[in-house]
Parts: structure tokens; sequence; C-alpha cells
């Protein structure tokens, strides 16, 4: 009996290892090794008002710094952490370190941002999600409208009422929706209007190819107005350049994010970015008065 049953957990080691494989085995242990060992850190890139250039909000990326292999980004670890099931660990590390941050902000008495947050499929099929959220809130004494989630629309593709549920939840606690990467997914604009939106984050593969391509402009601009017709409002991702910039101003997009502004930046250096920007800002209010 002992021997089958070795045999049966033979069977099961074998087949865990064609399933995955023994890279993605190891790489698990390490992911698992990161978390615990403290290795993640959160980068912050600053969102803009396109009509002013005022930060006004951010996004928490995290980045891996590895023992041997230095700073590592998320696409080459997020998909691994999604497929082992570690992505909802990391999430909570993700979602708690943003509150902190938050709220050491309010401690250093530094002017109020949003935080926008990156949830992944399986974070949405966690049935303790809005409990634990909610309970963070309450630890750190930061708003519900100091936060925000952006999902993709591939991630509300696996269980779409459970997913909604759960960001209508949110929503009703005053926590802003925004949807990631719009425009490269399977949803289309007439779905929207069945979820609980209020931000549309255009695909930088869009504003990419703003200058180039008439397609993408057309794709953009109808974008934009659709989204506005259901008072969602559009940040434009990945602007490098003040010519994609005026063109996305032009057509009524009101807000952004790129690398013409700011990289993702620790953050000190984010801190220190946003009082300057604030501090520009109200330089140019006072030379209209
Ligand atoms: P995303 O949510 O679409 O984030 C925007 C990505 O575009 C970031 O890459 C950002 O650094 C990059 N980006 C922003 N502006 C520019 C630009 O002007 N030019 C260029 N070339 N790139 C720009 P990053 O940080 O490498 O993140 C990649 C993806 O990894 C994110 O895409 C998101 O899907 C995922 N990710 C990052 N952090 C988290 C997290 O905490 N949780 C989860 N589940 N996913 C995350
Ligand atoms: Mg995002
Ligand atoms: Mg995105
Ligand atoms: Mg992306």
């Amino acid at each position: 009996r002992a021997k089958q049953l070795g045999k049966n957990q033979y069977a099961f080691y074998t087949k865990n290892i064609k399933d995955n494989t023994m890279k993605d085995i190891l790489e698990e242990d390490e992911l698992h090794r990161a978390l615990t060992k403290n290795e993640f850190e959160l980068y912050y890139q600053p969102q803009f008002k396109l009509a002013n250039g005022k930060i006004f909000s951010a996004e928490a990326l995290i980045r891996w710094h590895h023992p041997e292999r230095g700073l590592i980004g998320p696409d080459t670890f997020i998909p691994l952490a999604e497929r082992t099931g570690l992505i909802i660990d990391i999430g909570y590390w993700v979602i708690e370190t943003s509150i902190a941050f938050i709220a050491q902000r309010h401690k250093d008495r530094l002017s109020p941002i949003c935080m926008h947050i990156n949830l992944s499929a399986l974070q949405l099929r966690d049935a303790k999600l809005v409990k634990q959220v909610t309970k963070l809130l309450d630890q750190y004494q930061v708003s519900p409208k100091e936060i925000g989630f952006e999902v993709t629309e591939t991630a509300l593709l696996s269980d779409v009422t459970l997913a909604s549920n759960i960001l209508q939840a949110f929503q009703n606690m005053g926590i802003s929706i925004a949807i990631d990467d719009f425009g490269v997914g399977f949803s289309s604009l007439g779905q929207l209007k069945n979820l609980p939106v209020n931000i549309l984050k255009i695909d930088k593969s869009f504003v990419d190819d703003l200058e180039t391509n008439p397609n993408d402009k057309k794709i953009v601009e109808a974008i934009i107005a659709m989204a506005h017709k259901l008072s969602i409002h559009v940040v434009a991702e990945g602007i490098e350049n003040e010519t994609q910039w005026c063109l996305l101003e032009n057509y009524s997009c009101e807000y952004g994010q790129g690398y013409v502004v700011s990289r993702p930046l620790p953050k000190a250096a984010f801190n220190t970015l946003v009082e300057k920007n604030k501090q520009a800002y109200r330089k140019s209010l006072e030379k209209d008065i």
C-alpha cells in the first residue's frame, strides 16, 4: 500500500514537472524568497493633466532587486507569479506598500495624490480581497478616494460576473476603477457600460503610432469620444514626446502618463518631483493673476 502511495506521489510529481518547466520551479522558489526577504520595491510613475502638466495621481509599479541579476522589471516575473498563484501574496504586498506610502506622505505633509494599483485576474477571484483592502485602508487611515485599481480587459474575461461584483464593491467605497491597456484586449466599448469603470487607459501601442498611423489616430479619437459620452475619464499611457502630448490634447484626452514627464521613480525621487511640479504649477498660477 505504501509502495502504491509512493508511486502515486511520483506520478503527481512528474505531472507537475510537465505542467511547469524546471526553470519555473526554481524561479518560483526565488520569487517566494523575494517576498520573505523583502527584495521587491515599488516605483511610482506620475499621471498628469494634459492641459497644464499638473501631476494629480500616480501608478505603483513593482520591481525586483534580485541578488544576482540586479533590478528586474515586472514583465519578467509577474506572468510566473500569476501561473503559480504567488500573485495573491505579492498583490497584497503591493496594496499594503502603496497604502503605507500614502500614509507616510500624509505624515510628511505632502500634497494628496491618488495611487493606482495594478490587479491581476487571479486577485479578482479572491473572495477576501474587498475585506482585506478595507482593513488596510482603515489600519493606515487612508481614504478610499486616495487609491484606484487598474485591471486589464483580459483579467475581466475569466469570470466577468465575480470580477465586476468585486469592482462594484470597490467603486461603491469610492475607489476609482481603471481599465488598463485599453484597445488591445477583446472587450468592446459596448461592454464598458456594464462594468463599474471610472477611467480608461489607452494602450501605449496606440500612442506610439499616433504620428504615423492615420487609423490609430481615428481609433484613439473614437475611443476618447465614446468614453466621454459614458462619463469615463481617459488617460493615455506611454506618452514619450510633446507631439504625442499635443495630438492627444487636441483629441480632448484629459490625462497622460509617460516618459515625457517622468519614468517610474523610487519613492524619494517621486516625492521630490511631485513637490517641484506643485511649485511650478503654483508659480504659473501666480503669473496669471
Ligand atoms: P502597465 O500597468 O500597463 O504599466 C505601464 C507600463 O508602461 C510600465 O511598465 C511603465 O514603466 C511603462 N511606461 C510608462 N510610460 C512609458 C513610456 O513613456 N515609454 C515606455 N517605453 N514605457 C512606459 P513596467 O513598470 O515595466 O510594468 C509592466 C507591466 O507589469 C504593467 O503594465 C503591469 O501590467 C505589470 N505590473 C507592474 N506592477 C504590477 C503589480 O504591482 N501588480 C501586477 N499585477 N502587475 C504589475
Ligand atoms: Mg497599469
Ligand atoms: Mg497599461
Ligand atoms: Mg501595459
